[in-house]
């Protein structure tokens, strides 16, 4: 009988560990967003001549699953069309850094990085 109470409460304790690694994730990727949205509106303005030469190496093509539009909060322009792409409500004014996302190999949000349809050629 106290073993059985010991397993239960070992499978609580897991339980709670991993809820609580779950939620440290969620607040890592969060901060993580912010920080690097603040950081290349930075960038962009001590490195728009770099960045727009980076821009040229830039491969592949965005493939609209909006992710990238949600990384710490989601935009308000942001839907999705009938098939579930991502749709920018106000795309031909859209703002600038939208259109620049990821301007070179470290311009990512890093949990996004694998998934992106962007690429850079010296990856
Ligand atoms: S994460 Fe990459 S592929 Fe997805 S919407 Fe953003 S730019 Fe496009």
């Amino acid at each position: 009988m106290t073993e059985f109470i010991s397993k239960l409460e070992i499978k609580k304790i897991h339980q709670f560990v991993q809820k609580t690694q779950q939620i440290a994730q969620k607040v890592d990727i969060f901060c993580s967003a912010i920080l690097l949205q603040a950081w290349r509106r930075m960038y962009y303005v001590f490195n728009k001549r770099e960045i727009y030469t980076s821009l040229k190496r830039r491969q592949g093509n965005c493939l609209r699953c909006g992710r990238c539009c949600h990384a710490s909060f989601k935009c308000q322009h942001l839907g999705y069309d009938e098939n579930g792409l991502s749709l920018c409500k106000v795309y031909d004014r859209k703002p600038h850094m939208c259109s620049l996302y990821p301007y070179n190999e470290s311009d990512y949000f890093y949990h996004l990085k694998p998934t992106c349809g962007y690429k850079y050629n010296d990856e």
